[in-house]
């Protein structure tokens, strides 16, 4: 009887362990794309800087838009809208190294942060990520990419986020599927 006791206890706990794991995921991931959503990224994007500023590294932030999204939406409907942002999804996670962390804003609208990486190599991350979109088909689409990389005067992870913004915007006007970078400061 004790034996029983013991083990239905162990089942209980290693269900309840279960049910905890799968409820912290489902707090801090977007379901549809398997990508961190905005509080999580946050979080980590401003643990991350802490850890940035302790040791003096770098560190990069992409801001993606999928350019004329809506289009896809009242051409194709709003499934297939929903198909590709998850193809758009798992063709930015094959690119990615272990340490990046890549979350959806919101929407059309996902962010990347690549730890220890300077302006040039995040550039090229983000041209990758350009043209790996732009590749697929059924439907084509494309993506702008403002790209921010850190310095002595981010405290905090909104300023790194609103250069980033800001050169989304730069991206968008020049054209779209393309890269633009925050200017250094
Ligand atoms: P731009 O190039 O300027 O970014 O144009 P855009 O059409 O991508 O931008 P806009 O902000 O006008 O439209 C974004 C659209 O994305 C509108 C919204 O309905 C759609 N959208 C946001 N989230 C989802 C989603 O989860 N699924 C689908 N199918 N559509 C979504
Ligand atoms: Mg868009
Ligand atoms: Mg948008």
């Amino acid at each position: 009887a004790v034996g029983m006791l013991a083990l239905s206890i162990g089942v209980i706990l290693l269900a309840t362990e279960r049910l905890r794991e799968e409820l912290e995921y489902l707090a801090t991931h977007d379901v549809m794309t398997g990508t961190l959503n905005r509080r999580a990224f946050i979080e980590t994007a401003e643990r991350e800087l802490e850890r940035c500023r302790r040791h003096g590294h770098v560190m990069s932030l992409l801001m993606i838009d999928v350019d004329h999204f809506k289009n896809v939406n009242d051409t194709y409907g709003h499934l297939v809208g929903d198909r590709v942002l998850k193809d758009f999804a798992s063709r930015v996670i094959s690119l990615l190294r272990l340490p990046d962390q890549f979350g959806r804003y919101g929407g059309e609208e996902f962010v990347l942060l690549l730890p220890e990486t300077g302006r040039e190599a995040a550039a090229i991350v983000a041209d990758r990520i350009c043209k790996a979109t732009a590749d697929a088909k059924a439907p084509a689409c494309t993506v702008s990419i403002g790209l921010a990389t850190t310095t002595l005067i981010d405290t905090s992870i909104g300023t790194l986020l609103s250069r980033a913004d800001e050169a989304l915007y730069r991206a968008k006007s020049g054209g779209r599927n393309q890269v633009a970078m925050a200017p250094l400061l």
